[in-house]
C-alpha cells in the first residue's frame, strides 16, 4: 500500500453478501454494476469524472450487444436512430458526388446510436443500491487469497480510504488504472495502429444534404465519414495515417487535421467540416489503439471492454463486446458464486475466441474505413463496384455476412 496519502482505514463488509468494486462508468462498467448486482453482489462503482459524461459518438450496436442488452433488461431503452430513407454519397474535394455505399449497407442488422444513448439506458436500470462515487479512483490494489485491498482516493477532498473487495472489475477503458495497478505487464499492451481519429457532431446537416444522408470522402492514408441519423444532426469522423502518432499530439487537434488533409485545396465540403470541428463544443481526437493482453484477468481482478481489449472504432464492436462481456461475467459468477477465480477463467475461456476475431477485424477492416495507400484506395473502389454485379456481389455478399455473423453471436447463450 501506498504511503503517499494520509490513510483511513475502511472495512464496509459488514454483510454476507460479496461485495464488488468496478471501475468506470462507461458502457462496460455500467453495464456489469447491474449485471454483477443483479447476481447478488454489492456493488460500488469509481468514476474518475466529477459526473456523468453525455452524447459522444455514432455507434452500431449489433447482435452480440443487442443479445446483451435484451438479458440486462434495457434493449427497449436504447433507441434506433437509423435513417432507412438516407442515401450514402461517396464525395470528393471538387464537390463531385455519387452513390456510395454506407456503413449499414454492409452492415445490416444493427442498431444506430450514440455512445450516450447506451450508457443512458444502463445507468438508468441502475438499482439504487449500486452507490457511485464521483471524481474518485483507485491508486494501489493489494490481492489478498480471499479478497482485494483497494487504496481509494478522492479527488475532491483529497483523502485516501482503504477497503477491501472479494472482485475488482477494471472497466475504466484504453489507458486503464487498474490494468497497470494489477497487470503491470512488462511490455505495454497497447498496440498503435498508426491511424488518428478526430470525431465530433455537427450542429446542422452538411450543407447541400438532407439530414438523414451519410457521405464519405476517402482518399489514400486519410477519409471523413458523416453518419448520420434520423432525428438529430450527423456525427463526423475524421481518420487518417500518420507516422509519428506523439507529433499529431504536438499541437491542437484542428492544426494536425488541417495539415494531415493538406496542403491540397479542402473544396467546399472537407472545408465546412474541418470549420465545423473548430467550433464544435467538444470533440474526440485521439490515435487508434488496441490493447493486446495475454490474461485479462489476475486472482480477483478482471478487466472488461476497452481496458481488456480495445478494438478500436474500426472493428465496430467495442460497444457490443463490452455490454456481452459484462453480461458474461454476470453468468459465469452465479455459475461459480463461491469461486470468483473459476469464474473469472470460465469467462476468458468463452470470450477470448470471440475477442481474438474482432482484434483481427479491428485491424483488417482499418482498410473499409481509410484506405492506406493507393492500392488500397484502389481495391477498396473495385469492391464497390464489384458489389454491384450480380454473381460478385453475391460473392461478396456472402463475405460480409459471414463478418456479420460473428458481429452477432450471442456470447452468454453460447457459453450456456
Ligand atoms: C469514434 C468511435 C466510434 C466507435 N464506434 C463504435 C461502433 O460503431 N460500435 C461499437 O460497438 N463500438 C464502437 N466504438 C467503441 C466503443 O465506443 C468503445 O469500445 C466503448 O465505448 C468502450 O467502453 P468502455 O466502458 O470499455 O470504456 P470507456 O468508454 O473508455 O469508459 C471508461 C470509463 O472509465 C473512466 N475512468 C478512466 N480512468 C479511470 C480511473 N482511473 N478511475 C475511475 N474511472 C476511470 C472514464 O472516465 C470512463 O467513464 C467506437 C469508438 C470510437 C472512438
Amino acid at each position: 500500500m501506498s504511503e503517499r496519502h494520509p490513510i483511513r482505514v475502511m472495512d464496509k463488509n459488514t454483510t454476507s453478501r460479496q461485495r464488488a468494486l468496478v471501475v468506470g462508468l462507461g458502457i462496460s462498467g455500467t453495464a456489469s454494476a447491474l449485471r454483477l448486482h443483479r447476481a447478488g453482489w454489492d456493488v460500488v462503482v469509481l468514476e474518475k469524472a466529477p459526473e456523468r459524461r453525455r452524447g459522444g459518438y455514432f455507434i452500431a450496436l449489433f447482435g452480440t450487444g443487442l443479445a446483451a442488452a435484451e438479458r440486462l433488461g434495457i434493449a427497449d431503452a436504447v433507441p434506433n436512430r437509423f435513417a432507412p430513407e438516407g442515401v450514402s454519397f461517396d464525395v470528393d474535394r471538387t464537390g463531385r458526388r455519387r452513390r456510395g455505399v454506407g456503413y449499414a449497407d454492409v452492415f445490416g442488422g444493427s442498431r444506430m446510436v450514440m455512445r450516450g444513448d447506451i450508457e443512458d439506458a444502463v445507468f438508468t436500470a441502475l438499482p439504487d443500491g449500486v452507490e457511485i462515487r464521483y471524481s474518485t479512483v483507485p491508486i494501489a490494489l493489494d490481492q489478498y487469497l480471499d479478497g482485494v485491498g483497494v487504496e481509494i482516493r478522492d479527488l475532491t477532498t483529497e483523502t485516501t480510504t482503504v477497503e477491501r473487495f472479494d472482485l475488482v472489475v477494471g472497466a475504466d477503458g484504453l489507458r486503464s488504472t487498474v490494468r497497470r495497478l494489477a497487470f503491470e505487464p512488462e511490455q505495454s499492451p497497447i498496440r498503435r495502429l498508426n491511424y488518428m481519429i478526430a470525431v465530433y457532431s455537427l450542429p446542422e446537416p452538411v450543407p447541400g444534404y438532407r439530414l438523414q444522408d451519410g457521405l464519405l470522402m476517402a482518399e489514400a492514408g486519410r477519409s471523413v465519414w458523416v453518419f448520420s441519423f434520423a432525428d438529430r444532426p450527423p456525427s463526423v469522423l475524421f481518420s487518417y495515417r500518420t507516422d509519428d502518432v506523439d507529433a499529431e499530439f504536438t499541437r491542437p487537434a484542428i492544426d494536425s487535421l488541417r495539415a494531415a488533409y493538406g496542403p491540397e485545396p479542402t473544396g467546399s465540403t472537407l472545408g465546412w467540416l474541418l470549420d465545423q470541428f473548430e467550433k464544435a463544443p467538444d470533440h474526440l481526437f485521439d490515435s487508434a489503439e488496441q490493447v493486446h493482453l495475454d490474461h485479462w484477468h489476475r486472482g480477483r481482478v478482471v478487466l472488461v471492454g476497452d481496458a481488456a481489449w480495445c478494438l478500436t472504432v474500426y472493428s465496430g464492436m467495442g460497444a457490443s463486446t463490452g455490454l456481452a462481456g459484462a453480461d458474461l461475467l454476470g453468468t459465469m459468477l452465479e455459475r461459480h458464486p463461491h469461486d470468483v477465480p473459476r469464474a473469472l477463467q470460465d469467462w476468458e475461456d468463452h470470450l477470448r475466441p470471440f475477442i481474438d476475431h474482432h482484434l483481427g477485424s479491428g485491424v483488417s477492416m482499418r482498410g473499409f474505413f481509410t484506405p492506406g495507400n493507393r492500392a488500397e484506395l484502389l481495391l477498396r473502389s473495385m469492391m464497390i463496384r464489384l458489389a454491384r454485379l450480380p454473381i460478385a456481389g453475391r460473392l461478396l455478399a456472402k463475405m460480409m455476412t459471414n463478418r456479420a455473423r460473428m458481429k452477432s453471436l450471442d456470447i452468454a447463450a453460447a457459453a450456456a
